[in-house]
């Protein structure tokens, strides 16, 4: 696993246990290189999603940015990051258990505003608020983009 900050590829795993929920592994690792400490996460993938775009295009599923996106709505609030960790997985859960190989993008948002109506308010008018806005000119990739822009106009100071 390659360090993610000076992107040495001899890191150690230093503890290794299963989340809250037991359906993924935590592993904490530090890099040989230069300290750095990290985590990853070890998950059953059931098979391949992909997501269809306004514009027609496909991409592949990625848990992450849906993460990134997420943890963006949720950013200084008192949410327990595990709360967060069991929706997300519990989003791809259903995503892949609906039979479809591809989803929209506009079904994940819905997914996303259902579970943070039940965790944060806060973070679910952020997260609606961007997203039921958003014009014919500017579909859910857009979003999701500006959601993991940590210089966003979008949701500063909100
Ligand atoms: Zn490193």
């Amino acid at each position: 696993m390659r360090c993610p900050f000076c992107g040495g590829e001899e890191t150690q795993v230093k503890d290794s246990r299963p989340t809250e929920d037991n359906t993924a592994i935590r592993r904490r690792r530090i890099c040989n290189t230069c300290g750095g400490r990290f985590t990853t996460f070890e998950r059953v993938q059931l098979r391949e999603l992909m997501v269809l775009k306004r514009s027609g295009r496909r991409v592949p599923f990625d848990r992450e940015k849906l993460m990134r996106s997420v943890q963006i709505a949720v950013r200084k609030r008192p949410v327990d990051p595990d709360k967060i960790e069991r929706m997300v997985s519990g989003i791809v859960r259903q995503l892949e258990s609906s039979g479809e190989s591809e989803i929209t993008a506009e079904t994940i948002g819905n997914h996303v505003m259902e579970g943070l109506k039940g965790i944060d308010d806060v973070a679910y008018v952020r997260f609606a608020s961007v997203y039921k806005n958003f014009r014919e000119a500017k579909d859910f990739e857009a979003l999701l983009d500006e959601l993991s822009d940590p210089d966003s106009q979008a949701l500063k100071d909100s």
